[in-house]
């Protein structure tokens, strides 16, 4: 069992609720780090009396470094700071960040050694095999915190066998929009985008859910975490979202993971595993949930995920391009400055703007990032 802890990306949904998870199990934490958000940093660096924290923002670090000049914790900055954080030794870090901006972090942790619970789903998609070689080279395992390939993972516990898996069934509560039609999507607002019905995430996340683009990074995402062919991957919308995801092995038994949706579950089984604690998240009581769901996606209206399942399949570059493209647009969305199918439209244009290149450095990864992001930007200006 762990004893020790960094949380990067601690002020973001997933990072607030990794420390009340780390204050339960009385680790101690090692390191925190977040973009800008001083205020809310401060308070944790008061609360858990980290020996590291790290801003990305430069400037918002320099405010930092004034307002915790009182306590033992050393402030470090920009990206490079989180990276230091990352490499602090802790027996664990949590990746929390949001986006490509957690990929060189993860690599960090992996290089020192540390086990990684990574929520940072981004990573993976764009730099999935150079993560996945390293993590083996190094001999250290990558925890998923992301719920479906919580309860995929937990749904392997037991299983020793080799090629016994028939699929992967990743479930998807099809976000706010499921059930409308592409015309309907046309006039969707950011306020009508940003109302998940199940989960309370950060905006990039809830606005992945929105387009589903969330499903095909997951796809993206399990196909690496567990070694999966995409075509093996299938998606299942369960609008309850009490099902977390499903393994069918060979013999057409399939084991499932429920439970109430509450990222507390997969964060602790991440910190903890492969042993069980009390949690404070409630009792799933099925005769209350009555009904659990399941359906076909939309494959058409929502063709991000089928996108992201013909990135992964076509391989190289290709992963690390649409989550660029898509982490634009995204972002563009929420600044209101294009409309909500202008994300798949993005998200497509990718595939024309990457080199066909399949064998590539990180920095190939960042260079890809970096220009499909300014031809992103270029597709709507
Ligand atoms: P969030 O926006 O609430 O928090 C993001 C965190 O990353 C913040 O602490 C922020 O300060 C930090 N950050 C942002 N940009 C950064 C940068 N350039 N450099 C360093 N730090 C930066 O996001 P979230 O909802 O907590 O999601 C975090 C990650 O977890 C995402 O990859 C998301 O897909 C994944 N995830 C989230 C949930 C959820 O329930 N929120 C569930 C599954 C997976
Ligand atoms: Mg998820």
């Amino acid at each position: 069992m762990i004893k020790n802890l960094a949380v990067l990306g601690s002020t973001g949904s997933i990072g607030v609720q990794a420390l009340e998870v780390a204050e339960l199990m009385e680790f101690k934490i090692e390191a925190l780090t977040a973009n800008s958000r001083t205020d809310i940093l401060e308070e944790q660096i008061r609360k858990f009396r980290p020996r590291l924290a790290a801003v990305a923002d430069e400037k918002a670090a320099a405010d930092l470094k004034i307002r915790v000049a009182d306590t033992s914790t050393t402030v470090l900055s920009g990206s490079k700071g989180v990276e230091e954080c990352a490499r602090c030794g802790a027996d664990s870090v949590l990746n929390s960040i949001v986006g490509i901006a957690g990929l060189a972090p993860t690599l960090a942790a992996i290089e020192t050694g540390s086990s990684i619970a990574l929520a940072n789903k981004e990573t993976l998609v764009a730099g999935g095999k150079i993560v996945m070689d390293s993590a083996a080279a190094k001999g250290v395992s990558i925890l998923p915190v992301d719920s479906e390939h919580s309860a995929i993972f937990q749904s392997l516990q037991g299983y020793r066998g080799k090629n016994q898996i028939k699929r992967l069934i990743l479930t998807a509560s099809g976000g706010p929009f499921f059930g409308k039609t592409r015309a309907e999507l046309e006039k969707v607002t950011l306020a009508q985008a940003l109302k998940h019905p199940n989960w309370s995430m950060g905006a990039k996340i809830t606005i992945d859910s929105a387009t589903m683009m969330n499903k095909g990074l997951e796809l993206i995402e399990a196909a690496w975490l567990f070694g999966i062919k995409a075509e093996n991957i299938d998606i299942l919308v369960h609008r309850q979202s009490i099902v977390h995801s499903l393994v069918e092995y060979v013999d057409n038994s399939v084991i499932a993971q429920l439970g109430v949706p509450d990222m507390r579950i997969p964060i602790q089984y991440a910190l903890t595993y492969p042993d069980r604690y009390q949690s404070p998240v409630k009792q799933l009581d099925l005769a209350e949930a009555a009904t659990l769901t399941f359906e076909r996606p939309d494959y058409e209206t929502f063709s991000c995920i089928n996108l992201c399942r013909r990135a992964f399949e076509k391989g190289g570059l290709y992963p690390a391009a649409v989550n660029a493209a898509n982490e634009k647009a995204n972002e563009l969305f929420r600044e209101g400055k294009i409309g909500f199918l202008d994300i798949p439209k993005a998200v497509e244009a990718a595939f024309d703007l990457v080199a066909p290149v399949y064998d590539y450095t990180l920095e190939d990864v960042f260079e890809t990032d970096k220009s499909i992001r300014f031809a992103t930007e270029r597709l709507f200006l």
